[in-house]
């Protein structure tokens, strides 16, 4: 497989791997050393258009394959990326910078993904009523809609590709797909591997290239009625206002500032390691990441100094390498945005427990590292309690009582995922019912989603729609219903029923 080294990849338009229209390139470089990946199109609205027209044409010809056919297409791409799990992995350490086990994890979503929505090609299921009339038969079909504009981040670079293709491909949709710039190669492989199991010429293509430059082009051309996009809250409000203009449908997937509840009743160590898991893995760079845990005050001095220790275990390092705890932050940008929140928690006069700091020496240097940081004494209305800082970094807020707990976490603007730590049944039930998330996990961090069960989240999360799970089906098909009359006689609904 192709692998790092200063190799050239181009864009797969109309069935060919092609250079962007400008000959324009950029690079990609390992968050974790600066390595050079590869050689990247930097594609334009030219590109776009040469990818739009080749999926419009390809989708006359894919909506009438029969869906269990295309689901069998699918189950080959799984088995495809399960070969290949090893050196997605390696590459994703590389290129994105996650540890070697958490990248594994986002491979094998991947690989579930597409099994499970391989086996929509035989479900796809509509509904049958009865009808108010006789000799009359009722039913809804799902639709597929056209070409699919496909925009992706670099957090989940295998596993969000695979989120929104795998069900928009099996529902006979055609695909444009921009990944993020900075992890093009592994797009590239998404794409190269769903050639490799046989998805036909032009039913999929990638366009390499930046959000201005190619993700605009695409949620503004007119002949791509659906949008989906996973990224920030200021990239979706900018998409739906632009694709306002074509009415198009749009699927956002956007921030999220979730909170861990850890109630006086918890089992303490078992918290722990959910806050590790979910403030820390992936560097923090999760759309489910713990960046607050909200601690009842009869266990918050125990449950600080028992996280401070074990956070300050944690080794920072190479993701591809067995012993790391902690990989880099995606890029320079990042490391500066995080390191200033650092700044705006010490202003507002929390208490920095813990990290803060770019970490150097250890091979380090040629690296985006930070320091796990953990806040004390944050107060909700802080900015380090409200906005997103994707990077490893939470802050613990002190509270009196569960109905305290239960405000805090609920006063964000976003609404992903939510956990809450306690053995009390009814609190947890009630916990499930109040918090106001798409997710609620009990006795576990706030990540860990299975693809069968709807993502996405409240707020301002995103507009509505989820992906994965029979939810994900409702973003890539239209509902079509049918009145078949075979009784031979012009049978008024609303009216001929009432007559007799
Ligand atoms: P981003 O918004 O900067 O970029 C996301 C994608 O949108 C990239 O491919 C980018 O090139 C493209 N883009 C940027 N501007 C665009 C424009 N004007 N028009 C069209 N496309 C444009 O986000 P990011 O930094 O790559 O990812 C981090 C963000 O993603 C975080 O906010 C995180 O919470 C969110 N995220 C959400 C989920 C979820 O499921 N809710 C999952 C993962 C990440």
């Amino acid at each position: 497989m192709a692998l790092v080294g200063a190799k050239t990849f181009k864009n797969y338009i109309d069935g060919e791997w092609v250079d962007a229209a400008s000959g324009d390139t950029f690079e990609s470089t390992s968050p974790a050393n600066g390595d050079t990946i590869g050689v990247f199109p930097k594609s334009g609205p030219e590109d776009v258009e040469r990818a739009v027209a080749a999926a419009s044409a390809a989708f006359e010809e894919w909506r009438l394959v029969p869906a269990p056919r295309r689901g069998e297409i699918l189950f080959r791409f799984a088995q495809l990326v399960t070969d290949a799990k090893d050196d997605l992995t390696d590459l994703m350490s590389r290129e994105m910078g996650k540890v070697k086990a958490e990248a594994g994890g986002d491979v094998q979503e991947a690989i579930d993904m597409s099994y499970y929505m391989a086996g929509e090609g035989r479900r796809l299921f509509g509904q049958t009523t009865p009808s108010e009339l006789p000799d009359k038969f009722n039913m809804s079909v799902r639709m597929p809609i056209g070409v699919v504009g496909v925009i992706t981040p670099w957090n989940f670079p295998i596993a969000i590709p695979s989120w929104k293709i795998a069900p928009a491909l099996v529902a006979g949709n055609t695909i444009v797909f921009k990944p993020a710039t900075d992890t093009p190669l592994l797009g590239e492989r998404f794409v190269e591997l769903l050639t490799e199991a046989g998805v036909p010429k032009r039913v999929v293509n990638i366009v390499h290239g930046g959000g201005r430059a190619v993700g605009d082009a695409l949620v503004r051309h007119p002949d791509v009625p659906v949008i989906t996009l996973t990224g920030s809250r200021e990239t979706g409000v900018q998409v739906l206002k632009t694709a306002a203009d074509e009415l198009k449908r749009v699927h956002l997937e956007l921030g999220g500032k979730n909170a861990i509840i850890v109630l006086d009743d918890a089992d303490l160590d078992l918290a722990v390691d959910g806050i590790i898991w979910s403030a820390f893995g992936t560097s923090g760079q999760r759309c489910t990441a713990a960046s607050r845990v909200v601690v009842q005050r009869g266990v918050y001095e125990t449950l600080k100094s028992r996280l401070v220790q074990h956070v300050e275990q944690l080794r920072l390092g190479v993701g591809w390498e067995d012993d790391t705890d902690i990989g880099p932050v995606i890029n320079e940008g990042a490391l500066e945005k995080i390191h200033s929140y650092t700044e705006i928690g010490r202003n507002e006069g929390a208490d920095l427990l813990t990290g803060g700091e770019v970490a150097h020496g250890d091979g380090l240097d040629k690296g985006f590292y930070y320091r796990p940081t953990v806040f004390g004494d944050v107060s909700p209305d802080m900015r380090i309690a409200q906005e997103e800082i994707f990077g490893p970094t939470t802050a613990l807020i002190p509270v009196d009582s569960f109905d305290e707990a239960i405000r805090v976490a609920n006063g964000v603007q976003f609404g992903l995922s939510s956990s809450i730590f306690t053995r009390d049944v009814n609190k947890a039930f009630r916990a499930i019912r109040d918090l106001d998330t798409g997710i609620t996990y009990v006795n576990a961090g706030t990540t860990g989603a299975e693809v069968h069960l709807p993502f996405g989240g409240t707020k301002d999360t995103g507009n509505g729609h989820r992906e994965a799970g029979q939810a994900a089906l409702d973003v890539f098909t239209e509902w079509k219903s049918v009145y078949v009359d075979y009784s031979g006689r012009l049978q008024r609904a609303q009216i001929d029923n009432l007559d007799e």
